[in-house]
């Protein structure tokens, strides 16, 4: 299926055949679409879709069509109309030598189907605060950006751009510098934060109204940080000690990540099921990330297929990949048979959590660093994976669009094709409801009142190609 994009000469004069006058002009107008309603399950025929600069104006029938007319006609020719996906966990860094690389990795993202991101922290914020200007102005192709700007973490952190914090004060200074950089989020990391400084960074945090997640000290106590005020977590280490009825002991063993595969051996299932019940009852969100889990695990056995991206990474970007390469092939026979196992944990935990009520967040984790995790086709694969795990494509998508503004308290502005709601979508073939494969039949994406054609995707595609 071709969709056309006639002009409004054309237009004009096919829909103002008939003598009413028009009432409204829009500067997009999109007609003949399968509207998917995502929240509820449901798919409503034959809509039109007004939309000016960036937001969606209107949602009707085609049949009241002929009353309004627009600068540009998408005729989708029933094809499905969905709001843009949100990849909740991804990462622009390596320093400012990689900055112009980190910028060719934009395009993947809308190429995808993706129109924001949910920037995981870095070390080229002002980059990034600049991009997040431009692309809200249209003067930069690429997804709206939400970033958390520099990690904070202990003395000795693991990322550069980091910031480290060791006492209150400390904290207090930081929370400033991201206020000041006017950043929309604060992420924690766990190279080398304590417990104290973990509560201390999301009480504070909390009280200034910011929204924080982030990984996790093993030593701290994930409820105690819940009742401070934390918003999310990332990645589902995390919520282990949740199943296990050894978890306060080991906690107190202070052995950080050494203490997992006892966790894991000692994961009860109703244990877990209970205690992420009282968890969901705190709004919490958890950005499951099992796609890079699986990438990174089988880099040594990886196929020729999992590297046709490749040629969309820079030679700057691909270098950072060696690192976990190099643990990857290392890695012990023991290790492999532990990781294995923590793998298959981390999948049957999907089900469980996301009956619990708790918010389970589609997130990549693409980026410099994290090999073969390729910006753009890796969410795809994450949503892939989460209904390989037991989510319905309904449930899956959700994950992504819907708790994605959910986290940030933005449901008023996404999340569904509704009036006054940002007008950022995209256009699938396929009825993505029905089978989560119709991802990949993407024809359009609308952004900033702009119509991506499939073909100008691919020739942005094309153009990112690095020899
Ligand atoms: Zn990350």
């Amino acid at each position: 299926m071709k969709i056309n994009i006639i002009l409004s000469v054309l237009i004009s004069a096919l829909l103002f055949s008939c003598n009413s006058q028009p009432k409204e002009a829009f500067d997009l107008l999109i007609i003949h679409a399968n509207v998917v309603d995502v929240a509820n399950g449901e798919v409503y025929a034959d809509q039109f879709i007004g939309i000016s600069q960036d937001t969606i104006r209107i949602v009707s029938t085609n049949a009241a069509l002929s009353e309004y007319k627009a600068a540009d006609t998408l005729d989708a020719a029933g094809a499905y109309l969905m709001p843009g996906l949100w990849d909740n966990h991804v990462h622009f860094r390596g320093g400012d030598s990689l900055i112009a690389e980190n910028k060719t990795l934009l395009p993947l993202f809308l190429a995808n189907g993706i129109t924001t991101v949910r920037e995981a922290g870095g070390d080229i914020t002002p980059t990034v605060l600049d991009w997040k200007a431009q692309i809200r102005k249209g003067e930069l192709s690429g997804p709206d950006i939400f970033t958390s700007g520099p990690k904070l973490d202990g003395d000795g952190w693991s990322w550069e751009g980091s910031i480290p914090v060791t006492n209150k004060e400390e904290v207090s200074k930081a929370l400033d510098s991201l206020q000041k950089l006017k950043v929309d989020f604060v992420k924690i990391y766990d190279g080398s934060i304590t417990p104290e400084m973990y509560y201390e960074i999301i009480s504070q945090a909390s009280k200034r109204g910011f929204k924080v997640t982030g990984h996790m000290p093993m030593d701290a106590d994930l409820n105690k940080a819940v009742a401070l005020g934390l918003d999310g977590i990332e990645h589902l280490y995390y919520l282990m000690p949740q199943g296990s009825a050894v978890a306060d002991s080991i906690r107190d063993l202070k052995i950080g990540f050494q203490g997992l595969p006892l966790l894991t051996e000692t994961y009860d299932n109703d244990l877990a099921e209970k205690n992420f019940r009282s968890l969901a009852e705190k709004n919490i969100y958890v950005t499951a990330t099992l796609y890079i889990s699986n990438v990174l695990f089988n880099i040594p056995t990886m196929d020729l297929d999992s590297k046709t991206y490749l040629k969309y990474m820079g030679p700057g970007i691909q270098k950072t990949y060696e690192r976990r390469i190099k643990t990857a092939m290392n890695m012990s026979e023991k290790s492999k048979a532990y990781n294995r196992k923590r793998i298959e944990k981390f999948n049957e935990m999907i089900p469980p959590i996301y009956d619990s009520g708790i918010h389970i967040l589609a997130g990549s984790d693409c980026g410099a660093f994290n090999s073969f995790v390729y910006p753009g086709v890796s969410l795809i694969e994450e949503l892939r994976e989460l209904v390989k795990q037991g989510l319905t494509p309904q449930q899956a998508l959700s994950a992504s669009m819907i708790n994605g503004p959910g986290f940030f308290d933005l449901s008023e502005y996404y999340g569904d094709i509704a009036p006054g709601k940002v007008g950022n979508l995209i256009v699938l073939e396929k009825n993505p409801l029905e089978d989560i494969e119709a991802i990949k039949t993407l024809e359009a994406v609308i952004k900033n009142g702009k119509t991506f054609s499939k073909d100008m995707l691919e020739k942005m595609l094309s153009e990112v190609v690095y020899d």
